[in-house]
């Protein structure tokens, strides 16, 4: 059996966190590899380490003083490395941080360096090599990710190693320059690491108990997810499930690796296995519910639309003119309508109106706004008889009028429009019906 561990920020904010987690990777021989992030917050109005390098760099590219700031992050390091008592020092490492920031050497490196220098910590406390993620996480001259000589180059390396710490979040371009994923990108780098290393499981150490079946924010004390399919992580992350970043399931999603999300704080709790298939009965009928407000709608109506050959390729163009995303398109014979946020089509709210009318002449264009999208998702529901029954009994007996349908026909999300005042409303409703009284 073989792992790859990646712990967030936030299990590896304090000596005391670290230490929590050297105990998670020394409870099992086949944790060999660990990806660890930045230091995160200690307390919750604390400062990530990403973002203090970020301020940091951005007060160097001012030709302003950046030293205290960077001080600042010295000790954060070094309050860590004296709460493990470890014979280590990081004044080199910062030595040439200091001399870079002042070349101006780019954004990307000195966020880079929260992962680079925990990672430091992190081999010497454990005893496990370091391997720099520049020497084998690879961006092309484009600085888009590489995906297979980072493969190639990785496993190679991963080979001959038995246990290793590589940092995550960043890569390099083959010129050297040290390139960076979006946000939350250790994540991704812990999938890379287990698909090089062909390991059995990615677990994925944050400080929650996995995934929520609704957000906490709105349910008090919702259930956690036992397992997930890939496909439904994606529908749920897409409509604004955060735990995992949003590619980090494509790296391993055909190499038949399971990802589980841990509790660095809670490690007996089970968490969420993220699998790409299952015959595993989910308890409940969905999976999870999630969704988003701030969207509005646009309703073109013509009669005979449903005749005239290419009219939505007209309507959607003048979408993609204006370089709007669309969200949802229901559609009826006479009518068609799309969903878009709102925030992006305010602005050229006329333009694309002027645009349709010229394209298509329609008989009318209707527009609602400050609207919701609630997905349920769930592999439960699939040949189920009787879901969409119980989502729409329990909003109308709610009082919540449905403003948009929406099934796949993989059956595995419905998604409705409500108004964004019902948004709290519904989303109570529907986990009061599939998952409090559970039928
Ligand atoms: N430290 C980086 C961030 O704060 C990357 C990560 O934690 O995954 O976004």
């Amino acid at each position: 059996m073989k792992k790859v561990v990646k712990f967030g920020g936030s299990s590896l904010a304090s000596a005391e966190q670290f230490k929590k987690v050297g105990d998670i990777i020394r409870a099992e021989e086949s944790r060999r590899y660990v990806v660890p992030s930045a230091p995160g917050k200690r307390f919750s109005d604390d400062t990530k380490v990403t973002d203090m390098l970020y301020k940091c760099y951005g007060a160097a590219i001012k030709e302003k003083k950046f030293i205290d700031q960077l001080e600042a992050i010295k000790a954060r390091y070094n309050e860590i490395i004296d709460g493990l008592g470890l014979d280590l020092s990081l004044d080199a490492e910062f030595d040439v941080i200091r001399e870079n920031f002042g070349k101006k050497i780019g954004r990307d490196y000195a966020a880079s360096r929260g992962e680079f220098l925990n990672g430091i910590i992190m081999a010497k406390y454990l005893g496990y090599e370091f391997i720099d993620a520049a020497e084998v996480i690879l961006f092309d001259e484009e600085g888009h990710f590489d995906g297979d000589k980072t493969n190639e180059v990785l496993s190679k390396r991963l080979e001959t190693v038995e246990r290793a710490v590589i940092p995550g979040f960043y890569g390099a371009m083959p010129d050297g320059t040290i390139k960076t994923f979006s946000r939350g990108g250790s994540d991704l780098t812990g999938s890379i690491v287990a698909k090089a290393a062909q390991v059995d499981m990615y677990e994925n150490w944050t400080d929650v108990s996995g995934f929520l079946i609704a957000d906490p924010r709105i349910i008090a004390n919702p259930k956690s997810i036992e397992a997930i399919t890939y496909k439904e992580l994606r529908e749920l992350s897409y409509m604004g499930a955060t735990v995992l970043h949003e590619d980090a399931i494509f790296p391993i999603r055909k190499e038949g690796i399971p990802i589980n999300i841990k509790n660095t704080n809670a490690p007996s709790d089970k968490g969420t296995l993220i699998v790409e298939a299952t015959c595993r009965h989910p308890k409940y009928t969905i999976t999870g519910i999630a969704g988003k407000q701030g969207f509005a709608s646009i309703t073109i109506e013509k009669a005979m639309m449903n005749s005239e050959i290419g009219f939505c390729r007209k309507v959607l163009q003048v979408f993609e003119d204006n370089g709007i995303s669309i969200e949802h398109m229901p559609s009826g014979i006479d009518t068609m309508t799309v969903l878009v946020h709102q925030s992006e089509f305010e602005e050229k709210e006329q333009k694309v109106l002027a645009g349709i009318h010229q394209a298509v002449q329609p008989d009318s264009i209707e527009l609602e706004s400050d609207l919701a999208l609630i997905a349920i998702v769930g592999r439960g529901m699939r040949s189920k008889r009787g879901t969409s029954g119980r989502i729409f009994s329990a909003l109308a007996h709610a009082h919540v009028n449905v403003k948009m349908i929406d099934q796949g026909s993989s059956e595995l999300n419905v998604v409705v429009g409500v108004r964004n005042h019902d948004f709290e409303n519904a989303i109570r409703a529907l986990y009061d019906i599939f998952v409090t009284t559970r039928i």
